[in-house]
């Protein structure tokens, strides 16, 4: 008889045990509805204001077992094609029988931006889609689509990636951002996502704002509302090459692996370059911009980097490095309009 009801409360410990280890309801955002173990897609409906309506495509992948949400969003500079084509590399390959938690992936924010072929801002109120958050229902288009994001992403998560690179006409080495925040718990966190996402240029952005009414950026909205986010870029000039897609690709997988919702170890960095500041050299003149090194070179102070032509080949400006560092990105154009950024420079820390 007492074994017998031992028996019985094993038996009924195993059924809750199990219950446990099975994610039950479904996860939906926007149109996208999954069951556990499924993948859904579907679209954030972003309704016209004092201009058109958009659908950003979304895919929910809702994993058989519980674990955290993930958010995985790129495209909010349309034309930085390989973070773009990474997350449809993750969306062609992830798979939800596998994963533990859940997968929100926004593979392509700025539709207009891509179609349109137009870099930095979303021709449709030519605003960053990438500076505007947490948004305003009643804005402009990025302004509503900054809020829907917020609103049915960001506060649904618990984790978050941006996914950037050199937009059309910048040259950019692949690098990561690690947000110091100044809260010691989510900061090593943050960090430890970084190094294991495997971006091994690492930069330290301590300067984020702290007002999550007024976080601006993506990453910065959920870290302001208490969910490890980080930024990576790689890509450059509007080409998809094979080793950044598979950076940002593989990253991601790596990622999931920390975050336990997925079997396996991730890779981390073992010993990343941390950047404590990036320059910005700008163009004191308009004209036909020539580089003279190449994106990811290592500068000392006051090296040439660049310089500038007027539409007859006499040279009109030249750019020189404010400080030593690491070219993140270089102007990948001839194009050059006074003021804007002929390169970043990363300065080198040892102590991040
Ligand atoms: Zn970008």
């Amino acid at each position: 008889m007492k074994l017998s009801r031992n028996f019985c409360l094993l038996f009924i410990g195993s059924i809750l045990c199990c219950a446990q280890l099975i994610a039950q309801d479904t996860f939906t955002v926007g149109t996208a509805t999954a069951g556990p173990g499924q993948k859904a897609t579907g679209f954030l409906e972003v309704s016209a204001g004092a201009d058109p309506a958009t659908s950003i495509p979304v895919v929910v992948f809702h994993g058989a077992k519980p674990g955290p949400v993930l958010a995985l969003v790129s495209g909010a500079h349309g034309t930085e094609y390989a973070s773009i084509i990474a997350l449809e590399k993750v969306i062609q390959t992830l798979d939800p029988a596998q994963l533990s938690g859940t997968v929100i992936i926004l593979p392509l924010v700025n539709i207009a931006s891509f179609e349109q072929k137009v870099p930095h801002v979303n021709p449709v109120d030519g605003k960053s889609m990438n500076r505007f958050y947490p948004g305003k229902p009643d804005g402009t288009q990025t302004e509503r689509v900054s809020y829907a994001i917020t609103k049915q992403v960001v506060e649904r998560c618990d984790y978050l990636v941006d996914y950037h690179g050199g937009d059309l006409d910048e040259n950019l080495r692949p690098y990561a951002y690690w947000p110091k925040a100044g809260n010691s718990k989510q900061d090593a966190t943050t960090h430890d996502m970084v190094l294991a996402f495997g971006l091994d240029h690492i930069i330290v952005w301590s300067d984020r704002p702290k007002d999550p009414n007024a976080s601006r950026y993506l990453d910065n909205t959920a870290n302001t509302r208490g969910k490890p986010a980080i930024a990576v870029e790689a890509g450059y000039s509007g080409t998809v090459q094979p080793e950044d897609v598979a950076a940002l690709s593989s990253g991601t997988f790596s990622l999931m692996r920390y975050l336990k919702m997925l079997p396996g170890t991730p890779t981390m960095v073992e010993h990343p370059v941390w950047l404590s500041k990036v320059d910005t050299v700008t163009s004191d003149r308009s004209g036909i911009f020539y580089p003279v090194v190449q994106r990811g070179t290592y500068i000392e102070a006051g090296m040439k980097i660049g310089y500038v032509t007027d539409y007859f080949g006499k040279v009109i400006f030249e750019a020189h490095a404010p400080t030593a560092g690491v070219v993140l990105y270089i102007c990948g154009v001839p194009s050059m309009k006074q003021g804007d950024t002929v390169a970043n420079i990363g300065e080198i820390t040892t102590t991040p």
